[in-house]
Order: C-alpha cells, then sequence, then structure tokens
C-alpha cells in the first residue's frame, strides 16, 4: 500500500518511542533519510510525497535493527564529532562528545608550537581526534596508530573523505609496545585508549557492550593498563616540550596524573568534559634536552 515520507515518519517515530527511545524525533528522521538517501532537506521538501516499498522495506530493516538495540551512528555509518563527519562502523567506538574536548586540548596545544606540528593519535579508532586537529589545522600532519585491521579501514576512509591524504597517514601499531625509531618524534600525543576495568565491561549500556567492540574498552583490571604502557613507554616519541593528552574515565584522572608525574612530565593538568567530569589528563615532556636542527629537519619529512 502506498504511503507517504510523512506517514512513514510518524510510524517510525511511533515505534521508537514506544520502545523508549528518548530522541525518537531525531532518530526517525535519520533512519528515515538513511533508508531514502536523502538530506533532511530534501525529507522535508518531499515529505508529502509517496515513498516506495523499497524505501518503507528499508527504513522498517533499519527500525528493527535499532529496537535490538544497535547505536544508532552504525545504523547510519557515519556520525559527526567537532562538527565533522567521520564513518563509524563496529570496528571503533562511536566517537563521543565527551572526547571532543580532548580534540580541543590537543589543537590549543599545537597551536603553542611554532610552524608545522606532528600529531600522533594513538588507538586512534575512527581517527576522529587526529583528523579534526588536521582538518582544522592547515600546518598540522597526523599520524593514526591503531591495533585494529578495522580501525585502520576506517581512518583510511576518514582521511580521504576529509582529502587529508596528503597530511594525514593510518599505521598499524600496538600501544603496549614501544614505537618505532621510524616514527619519528610528535608535538602532541593524544589518546583515548581503553579504560573501562575489565569487571565493568557487564555493566554498561546494552547499545555499548553489545555492539561497540571490546577492544576499544577494555582497560585491564583497574582499566589503566595503557596509561601504564604508553606513559613509560612512549615518551621518546614526544619532541622535548611535547605535549601528552589521555581522554580518562570517571575516577581515573588523579592516578593518571600520578603515572605522568611519576615519569617526569611537567605542567600536569586535568580538564573536565562538559558534563563536569574529569575527562582530559595531560603533561609535557620536560623540554631541556635540546634536539638537534638537523634531525629535526629529516624527521619532518615523513608524515
Ligand atoms: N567513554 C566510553 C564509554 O563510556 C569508553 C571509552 C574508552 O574506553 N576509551 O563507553
Amino acid at each position: 500500500m502506498a504511503i507517504t515520507y510523512h506517514d512513514l515518519y510518524l510510524k517510525t517515530r511511533m515505534a521508537l518511542s514506544s520502545a523508549g527511545i528518548e530522541a525518537a524525533q531525531l532518530e526517525a528522521r535519520e533512519i528515515l533519510c538513511a533508508a531514502a538517501e536523502k538530506t533532511a532537506e530534501e525529507l522535508y521538501r518531499d515529505i508529502s510525497l509517496y515513498t516506495t516499498d523499497a524505501i518503507a522495506e528499508k527504513t522498517e530493516a533499519l527500525q528493527a535493527r535499532r529496537l535490538a538495540g544497535e547505536p544508532i551512528a552504525y545504523l547510519l555509518g557515519e556520525w559527526s564529532f567537532c562538527g565533522l563527519p567521520f564513518f563509524v562502523s563496529p570496528a571503533a567506538l562511536i566517537p563521543r562528545v565527551d572526547t571532543e574536548m580532548l580534540a580541543q586540548l590537543a589543537m590549543n596545544r599545537l597551536k603553542e608550537h611554532p610552524g608545522h606540528t606532528r600529531i600522533l593519535d594513538l588507538c586512534a579508532g575512527t581517527g576522529c581526534v587526529g583528523l579534526t586537529a588536521a582538518a582544522l589545522l592547515k600546518n598540522t600532519r597526523a599520524v593514526l596508530v591503531d591495533l585494529s585491521d578495522g580501525a585502520l579501514d576506517l581512518c583510511k576512509r576518514n582521511i580521504r573523505r576529509h582529502k587529508l591524504t596528503g597530511r594525514a597517514v593510518s599505521l598499524k601499531g600496538d600501544a603496549l609496545q614501544a614505537p618505532s625509531h621510524a616514527l619519528g618524534q610528535f608535538d602532541v600525543l593524544v589518546c583515548n585508549p581503553p579504560y573501562i576495568p575489565t569487571g565493568d565491561l557487564a555493566a554498561l549500556d546494552t547499545s555499548v557492550k553489545d555492539f561497540e567492540p571490546l577492544l576499544a574498552l577494555d582497560g585491564g583490571e583497574d582499566g589503566l593498563d595503557f596509561y601504564r604502557g604508553i606513559t613509560e613507554l612512549w615518551q621518546p616519541a614526544l619532541k622535548p616540550g611535547g605535549h601528552l593528552l589521555y581522554e580518562v574515565g570517571i575516577g581515573q584522572a588523579e592516578k593518571v596524573a600520578w603515572l605522568l608525574v611519576k615519569a617526569g612530565y611537567e605542567n600536569i593538568r586535568i580538564t573536565r568534559d562538559t558534563g563536569g567530569i574529569d575527562r582530559v589528563v595531560e603533561g609535557q615532556r620536560p623540554k631541556e634536552r635540546e634536539i638537534p636542527d638537523m634531525l629535526h629537519e629529516t624527521m619532518e619529512e615523513d608524515v
């Protein structure tokens, strides 16, 4: 039976809100746009027209996946971070609003370094943090490192999406192993590692624990494995005076700050996210050991 976009929208919205989905209005619109391959503007323009059976079926299929708990971002295949669109897939965490503070502070620190700058995004996932910096700061080059092939695939797609092939690369690497010298040194090392204590994983929301990758969430017994490993092993990848910035989970900021103090970092700072949670812990590698200029130049040639 022929049905208009408007009727299909109302039907979808009703199904989502009866299932307790808070943003039913917004999600119904996004599902319809994805099924019909229309922008929101095109959907509003065509709202009183008849849709096709294929679009109605596609809408129902997406709605069923959503009702089974799958995050809307995975249904859509993309999500926005710091106002920029990023491809997403179940191979990487969906970019969180909380993480925008990490990207913002990383960009602030990059701006403190004169001339061309390099940022390393470790455990990059979609690459949203490093690529936001490269997209918004034209003098910045980004290296995205992740252990997961699926995440690296997303990084590559996001690099191309933002036309950053000249200034960003993705590489396979393990954050818990010492970095290769070939990476050179960076002005900023930014990392949103897995930080949920293993024992807390079972209590996460269904949409997180059943759909997002465990590899990106499990931070070991106390959730701090990656902070310990990276703080100990990755300092050589920072230029003297370079900044290390971590996103941390609730209640972890002070412990992570101590790890930085013990490793000799200076100017330790803790910053809250917009929800009032201590979210970013950062420190600066001491400046005193200057690297000869010649060495700087060779290192800056590789991205
Ligand atoms: N913030 C994420 C969550 O609470 C976890 C992110 C992470 O482990 N890096 O689901």
